[in-house]
This record gives C-alpha cells, sequence and structure tokens, in this order.
C-alpha cells in the first residue's frame, strides 16, 4: 500500500486538518541506516511532519526541516517538495551512545545552543535570491511541540501536532486554527470546533497512533463531526541528489582545494547522506568540471572579472 496524506475540514468552522502515513518513504531511509530508536523516532517524526506542512503551505518548493544539535545527535535534516517527495538523514556524533529513552533535550540541546530551522526553497527562485529561513531555539519535549511553537512565533498561526514513528511507520495528525480574519469566515462558524477537535486528538496515545491506519483514526476521533474529506496524496521516497549537483558542490569548493584532494585521494568518493547514491570524480572529470563556467561567472558584472 502506498503513503498517504489526507486532508480533511470540519464543516461550518476554521479548522482544518491532515493525516499522514509514511511506511514505503520511510522504509527507505531506514535502508539506508540504521540509528538508535530515540534518533529514528525524531527523524520519523520530522518526516511526518515535513509532509504535513508541505502539503499545508501554498508554496511551489521544497521545505527543509533541520535540527542542529549539540549533544550526542549532531543534525537532524528532512526535505519535502511540493509533489511530497521526502528525504531524510541525521548525523551522530562519534562513538555517541544513546538510550532507548532519551528525551529530545538530551538527544539535540544539551548545552542549550541546540536550533531548530525551516527553509522554504522556491522552486521558481530569481538570479540571487536567498531561500526563506526561519531559525528558533530548541524549547519543547517533543519535535511536535517545537514544531508548534515554531509555527506560533514565525507564522502567527494556531496549529497542532501529533507525531510518531517506530521501525515500520511514521504517522501524524495536523489540526490548525484559521485565521478569521482570513476571508474565509462567514460569521455562522461554529466556534467551539478547535477546542472540540484539539481535545479530542489529544486523547490518541503514541501506542494508538502507531497502531491504526489514518481513515481508522478519522473515524474513530470525529464520527460525532461533519468532516470533509479531500482526495488523498501519496508522498513517496525521493532523493534530488545528481551527478550534476555534486559537480557543482566541488566546483564551490574551489580549484585548490580539489586539487589537493585530489593530490592526496587519486580520486574523489562521495556518497549522497541521503540515499547513499556513489559519486566517483577522477582528475579528468575534475578538470571538466572548471572548465566548464559557472553561474556565478556568468553572472558577473563587466569589469569584476578576477585576474
Ligand atoms: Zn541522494
Amino acid at each position: 500500500m502506498s503513503d498517504t496524506l489526507q486532508k480533511f475540514m470540519f464543516e461550518h468552522s476554521l479548522v482544518r486538518g491532515e493525516l499522514v502515513e509514511l511506511s514505503d518513504a520511510w522504509s527507505h531511509v531506514l535502508a539506508r541506516r540504521r540509528h538508535p530508536k530515540a534518533v529514528s523516532a525524531m527523524l520519523g517524526e520530522m518526516m511526518a511532519a515535513a509532509a504535513l506542512l508541505s502539503a499545508n503551505l501554498k508554496f511551489n518548493g521544497t521545505i527543509i526541516m533541520q535540527i542542529h544539535g549539540d549533544g550526542p545527535v549532531k543534525l537532524l535534516v528532512v526535505e519535502c517538495d511540493a509533489a511530497l517527495q521526502l528525504r531524510a538523514t541525521a548525523k551522530l556524533a562519534d562513538g555517541a551512545e544513546i538510550a532507548d529513552d532519551a528525551t529530545l533535550q538530551q538527544l539535540v540541546n544539551l548545552h542549550g545552543h541546540g536550533r531548530f530551522a525551516i527553509t522554504l526553497d522556491p522552486d521558481d527562485k530569481l538570479p540571487g535570491q536567498q531561500p526563506y529561513q526561519g531559525i528558533v531555539a530548541l524549547d519543547g519535549d517533543s519535535v511536535s511541540t517545537v514544531i508548534e511553537n515554531y509555527m506560533m512565533r514565525s507564522e502567527q498561526l494556531d496549529t497542532r501536532l501529533w507525531l510518531a514513528a517506530d521501525d515500520k511507520v511514521a504517522r501524524g495528525l495536523l489540526l490548525q486554527k484559521l485565521p478569521q480574519d482570513g476571508g474565509t469566515a462567514t460569521g455562522t462558524e461554529d466556534v467551539d470546533a478547535w477546542n472540540r477537535s484539539v481535545t479530542l486528538a489529544s486523547t490518541v496515545s503514541e501506542e494508538e497512533l502507531l497502531n491504526t491506519d489514518i481513515m481508522t483514526l478519522l473515524q474513530r476521533l470525529y464520527w460525532e463531526e461533519t468532516v470533509r474529506v479531500f482526495e488523498p496524496r501519496h508522498p513517496a521516497f525521493r532523493c534530488s541528489c545528481s551527478r550534476e549537483r555534486v559537480g557543482n558542490m566541488l566546483k564551490m569548493l574551489g580549484r585548490d582545494e580539489v586539487e589537493d584532494a585530489l593530490n592526496e585521494l587519486g580520486k574523489l568518493e562521495i556518497d549522497c547522506d541521503f540515499c547513499g547514491q556513489h559519486y566517483g570524480f577522477d582528475k579528468v572529470d575534475c578538470m571538466q568540471l572548471f572548465s566548464t563556467p559557472t553561474l556565478a561567472d556568468a553572472v558577473q558584472p563587466p569589469g569584476s572579472q578576477q585576474h
């Protein structure tokens, strides 16, 4: 069965919701690298959250969700594009020993310097345009709390998330209260729908979230409500790495650095952190790289060339 994201809306209210279930996409990430249980759970929860936020945004591009940790976990990254194609990776400190029940604070905010960042990278970027990035401190004991705080602070949107992941599935539920002045309000809204929907969702245990498919969950939670469901979407794993992108990265390192590495190693071997794809660049490949003009050369204004 393919992975599913289901949007829904409570009739006559300003509350919208989404449920997501990732097993196939998640299994691709787990197949690449096994992490300690607590790390894997966090990464899976972030993956579910990235799909939920991506489907929720009116934005044509890639959402990049990152946790920069200062403890045994150095980095967690999840990317999701507008077609709900996802990839994810985690980097641990060398020799990190991580207990199964390690908390978020112990994993990524041991000294209070951990950071959570969301980057929105539009597909149709203009030359020189920087992607939008919001960064916040890691306050909260769970991925869901950290994201809820982020959404409140940077988007001023009341958002609640319930997330869970194990070695088989990553599942998530998102509820969002639409702004009253968003132009959609008619004055006849069911104003209690937000509190009711959140209270009901809060009864779901992690165990239940891990073991219940999303349509059963929706039915079980909101059988007394009039819920409109939309056409389901299907997230999938896909890595956006390519030989060209790796080549561009090498170009950004600069000719001197690449030549030094070639002299030392004979050949550059690069493995994609997300999918494990291997890219090899020998001396001839690297010479070709630096003989083709870069975008930066092409847009450099006349008179500013470096000699
Ligand atoms: Zn890749």
